[in-house]
């Protein structure tokens, strides 16, 4: 795990720690006996505990807060957050130990309850106890139905394991809990979740519940990219390629920026249907509208180049080059038409001029959310697990960025 993942994972459990905190307050408060409960918060352990643990001090938190934790054994979050400590570092035996004792104790109210096996909930996740996880949250829910911390990673564990529908209902109990600013992405995920249940739906061949699985997922949010592209392929796959060719063509309509993943099928069926021209009227057409779209210059340029025309076919090359100068796609097809052309000097000079600050990467995308990084575009991020974050990361010089003006096109 990152220091940076680490230093959030320890900042949520502070503040579950600090919530349950106040729920315990309360409750002893109910109780008449409230000051005693306080050592271990009154102590200078617990505040050190805390400072390390923002310090992101993970080893000198625990230090401390077991300090703290040692002068009351009844600190419910303190020893919460101790728990939690211990899973972040990889301790999962001690953190489930510490919570299972949590549990035990009689007088835990309702929330407390919640807290503590939501915190035992995680434990089990982190040591890879799946099915006990499941069960944690789903007792954590009967007892704090719109626990959203729950629900999410309830939704995260069915999604590990393709339960897609279940992951569905999982994320509409969370958008119904969520802030009206906050739908168009709920909606955007539900999306998602559809697209891979009409998938599951394709692998069975049952194409018309497939098709409706897309449809949805389509209505729930106008740019779900892989919605269109499967439901082109359903149609394709009944024989109805007018609908599949719409379709796509409504995708690059809706999303241009995600064209070029149509560009392989609008290209083969335009093909099929004997009007290759479809296509590259279609490139022209995105290069006109949008003049940094590389990948469509590149897609028109292998049909330019097939036809023979290898200096257009450079021309187009070489001007998507600038856009991108770190898509190895772009050079590779440079190279293949400059050995056509036999290599003439002017042309590879030019080359070397466009190339000379450039960084060499696969196709590079990048988490916007975690930085992960990948050598293509991913729907859900392997690392942070959130949908639909990917961008096309391009690196730009830091300095003299006015040398690459004149280049642009
Ligand atoms: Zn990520």
């Amino acid at each position: 795990m990152s220091d940076y993942a680490l230093l959030l994972a320890a900042l949520v459990s502070l503040l579950a720690g600090l919530a349950i905190g106040k729920a315990w307050e309360r409750y002893k408060l109910r109780g008449g006996t409230w000051i005693d409960r306080r050592r271990a918060r009154e102590s200078p352990h617990y505040i050190l505990g805390l400072n390390f643990l923002v310090a992101n001090q993970i080893d000198l938190a625990i230090e401390e807060l077991t300090r703290a934790a040692s002068l009351d054994a009844d600190a419910l979050e303190v020893h919460m957050i101790l728990g939690n400590l211990h899973r972040e570092k990889g301790q999962v035996g001690k953190a489930i130990t510490v919570h299972q004792a949590l549990l035990q104790r009689s007088r835990l109210s309702k929330l407390e309850h919640a807290y503590v096996l939501l915190c035992l909930g995680l434990d089990y996740k982190r040591g890879g106890f799946v099915d006990r996880a499941h069960e944690a949250f789903n007792e954590v829910l009967r007892l704090d139905p719109d626990n959203e911390y729950a629900l999410v990673n309830l939704q995260k564990m069915q999604e590990e394991q393709h339960q897609w529908v279940a992951a569905y209902d999982t994320r509409q109990r969370l958008t119904k809990l969520a802030a009206a600013g906050a739908q168009p992405q709920n909606q955007a995920i539900l999306a998602f979740l559809e697209n891979e249940i009409g998938l599951e739906a394709v692998r069975r061949k049952d194409y018309a519940e497939a098709a409706r699985r897309f449809q949805d997922a389509i209505d729930l949010d106008a740019r779900a990219v892989p919605a269109y592209l499967n439901l082109g392929d359903v149609r394709v796959a009944e024989g109805n390629e007018k609908d599949a060719a719409s379709i796509w063509e409504r995708l690059v309509h809706v999303a241009p920026d995600r064209a070029y993943l149509a560009f392989d099928r609008i290209d083969a069926l335009a093909k099929r249907t004997g009007h290759p021209e479809r296509f590259t009227r279609l490139c022209r057409r995105l290069i006109d509208e949008n003049p940094q779209e590389w990948r469509a210059r590149l897609a028109l340029s292998r049909h330019l180049a097939a036809g023979g025309h290898n200096q257009e076919a450079l021309d187009l090359l070489f001007a998507a080059l600038v856009q991108n100068p770190h898509a190895l796609s772009i050079h590779q097809a440079i190279w293949r038409a400059l050995a056509e052309l036999r290599h003439p000097p002017a042309l590879v000079d030019r080359y070397g001029d466009l190339t000379e600050h450039a960084v060499f990467y696969l196709d590079p995308h990048v988490c916007m959310r975690c930085r992960y990084r990948s050598t293509e575009l991913l729907w859900q991020c392997p690392h942070c697990h959130d949908w639909n974050t990917f961008v096309e990361e391009r690196i730009a010089p830091a300095q003299d960025a006015s040398e690459f003006e004149d280049l642009r096109i």
